[in-house]
């Protein structure tokens, strides 16, 4: 038998795992300073969460959910995005009522979608993402979009477009969908077929259409801007206005309608053209929504959020050399050789304590000549091989061979412990400013303690 991984998944292993923890430690310590704590709703829902969250409208519940009925004959489906089950889990454990509102979530995981696998585009794929449910006011739209903004920047992504548009409220959400009606009517026909269903489904969703014939049909709509009531027009221009003042650049893109149905007011999506050139699209998208709690039997509460698709930023870091000090991180730092059978004790003990004050270190159990593990401790990308034999034993020292210098010093073993601690410290001190000068008080967004301000210059 020959076994395959199923199409549109991917294997993650070595460099590429850690490259996905790098980017969710980032994402989790910033969405934590942000006051957002972790949520980890099931994997597997009964269908109608999605279905009544997500919208019987979208292409998601209509073409791409991975659905199938259990031993039991209950429909349940592989989750295609977060939002809907997190809003079930807060509902089902009355989270409103218990937690000081707005109650801020974060969540990290795989998703499934059934959709054509290509560039950027799996079956199954992972998702970062927030929601601030519960709060009243358009800074909370505000907020999240800094939060995207800075988890972006804080990997290093400089070329980050953020698209926004508003979707209105209701009322001006469906005067519009009645302008699209009218007049995509005469229009459609000559349409594509999935743009034949929105018409019916959600004519919104046209908007969205990739055909490039039906692109040029879409230019000449109504716009949703001419559809605004006086507060959805207000609350718009207070964001894009708090915006410019943030200094967050952004575009209005008055076709960005998003996938999912349950959206209204605020919309947005961060894009990314790598510095090769290469355009990966929307690497992460969210917006406000005002009906989703309330959909799941609570009480009529807002929120808003987003996610990003870590495939995606993985690949745009990569792209753009953002990885490469991670990439050569070995796997260890310390590898530790018992050259004879006597000092492998000495050795896990060595190991323990080393492990104890931060390093990371590896022992070989398995004996054989020196130069062969030697060329096991470079494969691993050690700094250093500790070395220990009859003789060092016996003195309760080790020799330290520096891996790349090729030196070798004996020291005591409380002369190595002393040594791993300093190079414990000195990797925790930040570098971050070293080619600036400083950071002023309150200006510091590097994540990291200064215990002396002063010192940064
Ligand atoms: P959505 O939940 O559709 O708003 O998607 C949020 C983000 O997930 C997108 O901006 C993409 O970065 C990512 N994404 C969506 N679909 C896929 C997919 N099939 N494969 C990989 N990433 C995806």
């Amino acid at each position: 038998m020959q076994s395959r991984n199923v199409k549109g998944t991917k294997d993650l292993f070595g460099k590429e795992t850690r490259q996905f923890q790098f980017v969710e430690n980032i994402f989790s310590s910033i969405a934590e300073s942000f006051g957002y704590q972790e949520m980890r709703p099931p994997v597997l829902e009964h269908s109608e969460v999605f279905v009544r969250g997500v919208g019987e409208g979208s292409d998601v519940v209509r073409k791409e959910m991975y659905t199938f009925l259990d031993k039991g004959e209950r429909s349940l489906t592989l989750r295609p995005e977060f939002t809907a089950g997190i809003m079930r889990l807060i509902v089902q454990n009355k989270l409103y009522a218990t937690e000081t509102l707005p109650i801020k979530a974060y969540y990290n995981g795989p998703v499934f979608r059934y959709e054509r696998p290509q560039l950027g585009r799996y079956r199954q794929f992972n998702q970062f993402g927030v929601e601030c449910v519960g709060g009243t006011s358009y800074f909370n739209d505000l907020e999240t979009i800094m939060l995207g903004y800075c988890m972006l920047s804080t990997l290093g992504l400089t070329n980050v477009t953020l698209k926004i548009n508003t979707l209105g409220d209701e009322a001006s959400r469906e005067a519009y969908k009645a302008a699209l009606k009218n007049y995509f009517a005469d229009k459609v026909e000559g349409m594509c077929e999935d743009c034949k269903d929105r018409f019916n489904v959600n004519p919104l969703r046209i908007l969205d259409c990739k055909v490039p014939e039906d692109q040029e049909i879409v230019k000449g709509a109504p716009k949703m801007s001419d559809y605004l009531s006086e507060e959805s027009k207000e609350r718009f221009e207070n964001i894009l206005d708090a915006l410019t003042q943030m200094e967050i650049p952004y575009e209005v893109d008055d076709t960005l309608v998003r996938g999912l149905d349950y959206y209204s007011e605020t919309v947005f999506e961060f894009h990314y053209t790598s510095k090769k050139g290469v355009n990966y699209g929307a690497i992460g998208a969210g917006g406000h929504y005002s009906n989703l709690v309330k959909e799941f039997g609570g009480p009529e509460l807002e929120g808003v959020g987003f996610s990003f698709g870590e495939e995606r930023i993985v690949s745009v870091l990569n792209d753009d050399e953002l990885l490469n000090e991670l990439n050569e991180e070995g796997e260890v730092e310390f590898y530790i050789c018992p050259i004879c059978e006597e000092a492998k004790e000495a050795a896990l003990a060595l190991s323990v304590s080393s492990r104890m004050m931060g390093a990371r270190v590896d022992v070989n159990f398995e004996g054989g000549k020196l130069g062969a593990m030697l060329k096991k401790a470079v494969k691993k990308g050690a700094l250093y091989a500790i070395i220990i034999g009859e003789d060092e034993l016996n003195k309760n020292s080790l020799q330290m061979k520096n891996l790349v210098t090729e030196e070798q010093t004996e020291l005591t073993v409380s002369e190595y412990l002393d040594a791993i601690k300093q190079m414990q410290e000195h990797d925790h001190e930040c570098h971050c400013h070293d080619d600036e000068d400083g950071c002023e008080d309150g200006e510091c967004c590097c994540h990291h303690h200064h215990k002396d301000e002063g010192d940064l210059n």
